[in-house]
């Protein structure tokens, strides 16, 4: 039995064979920590034949833990250098079934995935499925945005990324990673951070340290109606333009009539000189319904 890719010496040595150079530009940082590895699986709660959307394999680090839990996986990957080593390295057989039946690897950029049509023929689409990445920090918001607004009805989203933006999709109202990223977010997912890893537990080490998300939509009974998604981000962008300024200060460029401020922000039931971090996701939802929609 081999010793696992995501160990530091294998991966080192996958690493000098093929002549590897981690691609800044690509977000690659291999991740060579085992207890991390079997910590995103574990975040992911992985059952067999659970089927698995995998974003940058790399070398397959994340892919072989997945695959020994039991997963299915479809991997989207960019890196032209990447189907070769994966090939040679992933196991050749997983629980008795060649690699084939089990993974399945496609060069594309997860930004441009057409899900119905890149995945039918390998997943069945009418049972959940799972994304799973140590995603590439320089897309993390847009990949965030882009599954989201997928026709991909996914169950869970399981992603390393940087901590800080792990930070600011948790927060809660009141503190200063509290802003338009979490309420965004938020108003469609719930959001669980499940562990730190810090940066010496890659190859090579990325400048901050990380931090493993769990994201799930939210049930149809506890989702606030949000009629227009892009009016209601925008109102929220709005709001926050100058953190450290009031509600009130923010909402004339929104709504300039002194009278009408007033009003809308007593109707919430706060305090005049209320700052836009103190604001719940539902106060905004209110603000946003009382701004008119821009073209
Ligand atoms: N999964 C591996 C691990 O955990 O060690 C590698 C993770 S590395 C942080 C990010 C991976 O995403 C790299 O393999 C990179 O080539 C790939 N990648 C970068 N941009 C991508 C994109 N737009 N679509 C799909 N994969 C991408």
């Amino acid at each position: 039995t081999e010793i696992p890719i995501g160990s530091p010496v294998r991966t080192q040595a996958i690493i000098n064979r093929y002549f590897m150079k981690a691609k800044k530009s690509l977000g690659q940082n291999f991740l060579v920590d085992l207890d991390a590895l079997q910590g995103i699986v574990q975040a992911a709660d992985i059952k067999k034949d659970d089927q698995v959307i995998e974003i940058g394999p790399g070398i397959g680090s994340l892919t072989e833990q997945l695959l020994k839990a039991g997963a299915k996986v479809f991997a989207y990957e960019v890196d032209e250098k990447l189907p070769e080593i994966l090939h040679n390295e992933l196991p050749v057989k997983i629980a008795g079934a060649p690699l084939s039946a089990r993974f399945k690897l496609k060069m594309k950029d997860i930004l441009k995935a057409d899900f119905k049509q890149d995945l039918s023929d390998f997943f069945d689409l009418s049972k959940p499925i799972k994304v799973v990445a140590n995603l590439p920090y320089y897309i993390t918001t847009p990949i965030i945005f882009f599954l989201n607004g997928s026709d991909l009805k996914f169950s869970s989203l399981t992603l390393m990324m940087q901590k800080e933006v792990a930070d600011r999709l948790s927060a809660h109202s009141g503190t200063k990673e509290y802003g338009p990223l979490t309420i965004a977010v938020q108003a469609e997912m719930a959001v669980q951070s499940y562990m730190t890893v810090k940066s010496s537990s890659f190859i090579p080490r990325p400048k901050v340290d990380s931090s493993v998300v769990v994201l799930k939509p939210l049930p149809a009974e506890n989702k606030i109606d949000i009629a227009n998604s892009k009016h209601f981000n925008w109102v929220v962008k709005m709001c926050f333009a100058q953190r450290r300024k009031t509600l009130n200060n923010n909402l004339k460029a929104l709504i300039p009539n002194t009278d009408d401020r007033a009003h809308l922000i007593k109707s919430l039931g706060v305090d005049a000189q209320i700052r836009p971090e103190q604001l719940t996701l539902k106060q905004f939802v209110q603000i946003a319904a009382k701004v008119p929609v821009k073209n």
